[in-house]
């Protein structure tokens, strides 16, 4: 079970909250981390005063407590950004001229407009097809090439074979980016066990509040390319004329303007407490309240469980229904009204793959599908939040 400093907050104990794949709930470290900093803020980097030095140094421990908690490279950056759809677009714009891209069109949005040259793979219905389809897409590829690819589907939940398929990619001489916003809140990242040149995550899936995300990775791309946010920060020298200026290198280069010191800072005291806890406990937690879910979903008639991999393939706290016949969206509303279950409906910012598990035609134009019901949970659910959302799903498909 979550030690002290892994307790969710919350003032609404009687609400089910269902939805920790968009927005996990707090928790205390988080909370704490940022109530200590705020009556004694200042700014970050640019100022001689007491506050401003304290303010300073947080922000730089914050960024080593995160680079430990990826098991970062002493030569990789840590680059505090808004969010994981932040932290994909800045590395796309560092990417060499020329650079080709490869992903399965499974991949969240987030993780799938972003990237240029982007050559889509169709997803495969098993690791040894993704790990197949990966080669043959490598083969005969010219210039740098980025694979991109989910630590775990935010619509499935199930876990990528990110190691064999970053293997493949370094086997061909390309480098592999993993989007871990739906995989770090459930298992330890580390970059070199995951084979990854690059991760990105959100501090809001990560049981700390809105605004903080991180990429974490390889430096040298990232030094090479103009900074993402031009402005003070991100300059080292500036000349009179317009272009006579130098760039700074290192996490600054891509950190213009004043930064987003609480957001990372109560980021970090996650990352901190989650490095310190037991994550095998948490993980034997989180995988009963799943079968506990599952088992009981298999005896909800007109609810289907849908999976890329197969129902046997490993997978987070997540878990996606089709309702045939049904609207998912007046599903996930009546929970809310009748059972104050949070859940989501709809497509999850991934339409290529949410059509394809309802059937839908994958190279039609999004919408067309009703989209699927999403049950998600983390640090803090019950089998008491997993019960009611079986009754409330038994009441509201039987009515
Ligand atoms: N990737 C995945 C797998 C996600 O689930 C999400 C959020 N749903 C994102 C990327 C984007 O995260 P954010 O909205 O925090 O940028």
């Amino acid at each position: 079970m979550p030690s002290f400093s892994l307790d969710v907050i919350s003032d609404d104990s009687d609400f089910a909250h269902l939805d920790y794949a968009a927005s996990a709930p707090c928790v205390r470290a988080a909370a704490e981390a940022v109530q200590d900093l705020l009556p004694r803020y200042g700014s970050v980097h640019r100022g001689t005063g007491v506050r401003s030095q304290a303010s300073t140094l947080a922000y730089e421990l914050a960024r080593d407590v995160v680079a430990e908690f990826v098991g970062a490279r002493p030569d990789d950056t840590v680059i505090f950004t808004r969010n994981t759809t932040d932290a994909l677009n800045l590395l796309a714009r560092a990417l060499p001229e020329g650079t080709t891209t490869v992903q399965f069109d499974g991949e969240h949005h987030a993780n799938l407009l972003p990237w240029p040259n982007p050559l889509r793979l169709p997803t495969p219905s098993t690791p040894d097809e993704a790990v197949h389809a990966l080669k043959r897409a490598l083969d005969g590829l010219a210039g740098p090439v980025l694979f991109t690819v989910t630590g775990a589907s935010n619509v499935t939940g199930e876990v990528w074979p990110v190691r064999e398929l970053a293997d493949v990619a370094h086997a061909y001489g390309a480098r592999v980016v993993v989007d871990a916003a739906q995989l770090a809140p459930h298992r330890p990242v580390d970059l070199t066990e995951l084979g990854a040149d690059w991760i990105a995550f959100s501090g809001h899936k990560l049981y700390a509040p809105f605004g903080a995300g991180v990429l974490a990775g390889r430096s040298d791309w990232l030094d090479a390319a103009g900074p993402y946010l031009a402005g003070g920060g991100a300059s080292a020298t500036v000349g009179d004329r317009p272009g006579d200026l130098t760039w700074a290198t290192g996490p600054a280069r891509h950190e213009g303007g004043t930064p987003n010191l609480l957001g990372a800072v109560a980021l970090a005291a996650v990352c901190e407490a989650l490095t310190a806890t037991d994550r095998t406990a948490l993980h034997e937690h989180e995988q009963h309240l799943l079968a506990r879910l599952r088992d009981g979903l298999a005896g909800v008639p007109g609810a289907v469980e849908v999976s890329v991999f197969g129902p046997e393939h490993p997978r987070v706290g997540i878990v996606s229904l089709a309702l045939p016949g049904h609207d998912p969206a007046a599903i996930a509303q009546r929970l809310g009204r009748e059972h104050n279950v949070g859940v989501r409906a709809g497509q999850f910012c991934a339409h290529p793959l949410v059509r394809r598990l309802t059937g839908g035609d994958v190279t039609g134009a999004c919408g067309d599908t009703p989209g699927l019901l999403r049950i998600s949970f983390g640090l803090g659910s019950t089998t008491a939040d997993v019960d009611r959302v079986l009754v409330g799903l038994r009441e509201t498909l039987g009515t």
